[in-house]
Formats: C-alpha cells, structure tokens, sequence
C-alpha cells in the first residue's frame, strides 16, 4: 500500500498544526503508523489522498449511518446552501428537529441545538447543577462526554488511548467536583451517595458505553442509577451522542425503558455537519435562558446546513426498516470474525451491539475501564495495521467503536471477511 502522498501531507500538517490533526485519535498513534489523509468517500467506502480504497467502519466516529455522501443528505444541504449559510435567527428547520428529536424521545419535552456533542454535556450538567443547586457530579471511568473541563478526569478515547488520566490546563477545583465511580458498579455508586448524596448534581453515563470500546451497561446498573437518583433528588443524564439514532429510532432509553431527566445527543442528528442537543423534561429545560437563567448560546446553533443535513437523515431513519437490515448485516459480519478467530485458536472478545462492534484481544470478560484496560493493544495494532493493508478501515484506536452503516451491503461484508482472514494468515 503506498502512502506517499499522505505522508507528505502529514509532514506538512506536523508543522502547522499541534500533531499535525484536530482531533487525537487521528493521528493514528496507537496502531504505530502515519495517519491516512482522506479525499473523498461515498457509501460505505473511503479514499485516501494516494487513491487506496478502503471499506469504512468508522463512519466519522458515528455521524454516517447511511453512509458517506448520501444522495438525500447532499441534496438536502445543497438546496439549503442556496438559500442561506445561516441567519444568526431562527429558522424553521431548527423547530422541525425540534419536534422529529422530542417525537423520537418521550423523555425529551424540549430541547436546545448546539454545535458539538461537548457542548451539550457542558450545558447538560450546568442546567442540572443550577436545577439542583448542588456542584458534584458522577462520572464514569472509561466513560467520554467530550473535552469540557468537568469530564477529563479518567476519560474514554482519546484520552484512554493517550494513557492519560488528567489534563494539564483543567483547574482541581473543577475535577474536585467530579466524582470518579465503576462503570457497570453499582456499589461504587452506592458508596459515593453514602459519602456525598447531598451535594450531588447528577449522574451522567454513557447507557452504552462506546469509548473504552463497546461496553454495554447492565440493566441491574442503569436501573440502579435511576434509582439512586430518584432517592437523592439528583438528576440522570444519558449521554447518547453516540448512541442517539444509532441502535434505534431513538435512544438507548426507548429500547431499555429506563428514563433519564436530560439526555445528550450529536453525531447522528447532524447528518455528518458539527451538531449537538441536550433536552429533558419542561420543568428543567426552562431554566434555560432566555426562559430562565442559565447561561447558554451560539452564533451557528441550530445551523440550517446542519438542520437539512440532520432532518434528512433522521427521516430516512425513521420511514425505513435499515435498523433491522443493520442488525442482520452487523450480526453476520461479526459472526464471521469469530469464527476466523476461533478457527486459529486466538483469545478475543468481540461485542456487538446493533450495528455498533469492537473486537478486543483479551481471555478475559470485558465490563469497565479496568478490564478493558487489560487487553492486548499491542495486537489490536498489529492487526489493524495488516487489515488496513487489505481496504478496510477501522477506528485507528482500540478504545473505540466500529459502525456498520446502511451503505455496507452484504457484498462488502463478504469482502471484509475475506480481507481480514489474509490479514490474519500474516500475523501468524
Ligand atoms: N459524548 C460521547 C458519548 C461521545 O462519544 C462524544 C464524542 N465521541 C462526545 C460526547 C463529544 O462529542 P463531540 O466530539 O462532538 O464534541
């Protein structure tokens, strides 16, 4: 595979650009090689700067469901550029997601639009704090809600890959209010209630953690959360920008039943343009200002590209059956990595959720950061490198998620079956 052309670009980007990227784990530092530099994409294929085609299942970290360029979605962002970039005033595209985003979640009664799945979990746990009048808030090791200062303490991805388990710049007396518990522990939620119940603000969670890998949390866990909040007067906020329109019309609450008081979204509801929400019950969200007191803005919130592109896809969504299609395509795919596994005897644990999978190298059951922790990185980037080597492109870091999205046919399964069983004939 050659690589000229994005290891000059990559050169370049080192000089003018801290790690040559704008996000870590682009940098490719954990599978031990120079990051890809991408020109273009459609469907469930991506091409580099050299011209190497590769099938992806990184989906931009989660945005692409229906895969890269869908016709509707560029259609969509096309007609809207015609008639305005954005307007710095309402648009009627922000009220229409509004009401498809409150319709998909019954817990979400209404819901403000910002840019990136950070802000909304800034915002998310300022309006529970000022809800409350409390400051501390539980956070999950291995968990990732973004680079606010309040969640960089034990943090998922990049972080996680980094090794790092604080950030320089972030003042104590802000992670000071953070309180670190387990995830999928429900007894070191319980402890922390012991110790602090009075001065906590809210739980927030990932319901299915995707970035320390994919992580299921527990019925008995997530159940539990809800009840600890419900007992000390605390609220429960999901972060489902991940998981927001990912494994269902919905979130990981419409399909467990389980209710939180503010949800986070992103990802998804932008259709692939900078997007992110949090929402909740009236009571809460009218706090917000200019209804209520808590501070929060954006010049390009409710961005009318990002509206056409997000209303687009949400409609696609929710008008066809590609949930099921994924479920059936993701369970084939995955089943065929095992048996390639099993079939030379290597230790592995893969788990899949919907159209969400990850496959560490461990003998062990992986449940939280710990666990996780404890699985072969080394392998995972080695075996990244050699399936990279044959066109398929997955995250370029272990503690991340893959995503099939409606644009991977049964063919290109067949194709990344038959791709990583070369792969793993080299690294015997
Ligand atoms: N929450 C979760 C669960 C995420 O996975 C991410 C990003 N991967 C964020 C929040 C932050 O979103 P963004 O990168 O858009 O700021």
């Amino acid at each position: 595979m050659d690589t000229t052309k994005s290891d000059q670009l990559y050169e370049k980007a080192l000089q003018l650009m801290p790690g040559g990227v704008n996000s870590p784990v682009r940098a490719f530092h954990s599978v031990g090689r120079s990051p890809l530099i991408m020109k273009k994409a459609s469907g469930c294929r991506i091409i580099d700067e050299d011209d190497n085609e590769y099938i992806d299942y990184v989906g931009s970290w989660g945005p692409l469901i229906l895969g890269h360029s869908h016709p509707e979605v560029v259609q969509a962002i096309c007609e809207c550029a015609q008639e305005g970039t954005s307007f710095g005033a309402t648009c009627s595209k922000e009220i229409e997601m509004a009401e498809l985003i409150c319709d998909a979640f019954p817990s979400i009664e209404k819901v403000r639009m910002v840019n990136s799945g950070t802000e909304a979990t800034m915002s998310a746990i300022r309006l529970a704090r000022a809800f409350t009048g409390r400051n501390k808030i539980i956070k999950f090791e291995g968990c990732y809600h973004g680079h606010a200062d309040a969640f960089l303490i034990k943090a998922g991805s990049g972080m996680l890959t980094a090794g790092s388990q604080l950030s320089p710049g972030v003042p104590s007396a802000i992670t000071g209010e953070t309180i670190l518990c387990r995830y999928n522990d429900l007894e070191s939620v319980e402890e922390a209630f012991r110790q602090s119940g009075a001065d906590i603000a809210a739980i927030i969670v990932e319901p299915v953690a995707g970035n320390m890998g994919l992580i299921p949390g527990t019925r008995e866990f997530l159940v539990g959360l809800r009840e600890l909040c419900n007992n000390y007067g605390c609220l429960l906020i999901f972060d489902e920008v991940i998981t927001g329109f990912r494994l269902c019309y919905g979130g990981v609450q419409n399909i467990t039943g389980i209710v939180p008081d503010l949800t986070t979204l992103g990802k998804i509801i932008g259709g692939g343009l900078p997007v992110g929400a949090y929402g909740g019950k009236k009571e809460i969200m009218d706090l917000v200002a200019p209804q209520g007191e808590v501070y929060q803005a954006g010049t390009l919130s409710g961005n009318p590209l990002a509206m056409a592109a997000g209303l687009a896809t949400l409609k696609i969504l929710r008008d066809t059956d590609w949930y099921d299609r994924m479920e059936v395509i993701s369970y084939f795919l995955t089943g065929k990595i095992r048996s390639l596994f099993e079939a030379r005897g290597m230790y592995y644990v893969i788990k899949r959720l919907g159209s969400m999978f990850c496959v560490f190298f461990t003998e062990d059951e992986v449940y939280d950061y710990e666990s996780a922790m404890k699985c072969d990185t080394q392998k995972y980037a080695r075996f990244y490198r050699e399936v990279l080597q044959e066109g398929i492109y997955l995250p370029p870091a272990q503690f991340e998620v893959s995503f099939v999205s409606c644009a991977h046919e049964l063919e290109d399964i067949y194709q990344t079956v038959a791709a990583i069983e070369r792969a793993l004939d080299r690294m015997k």
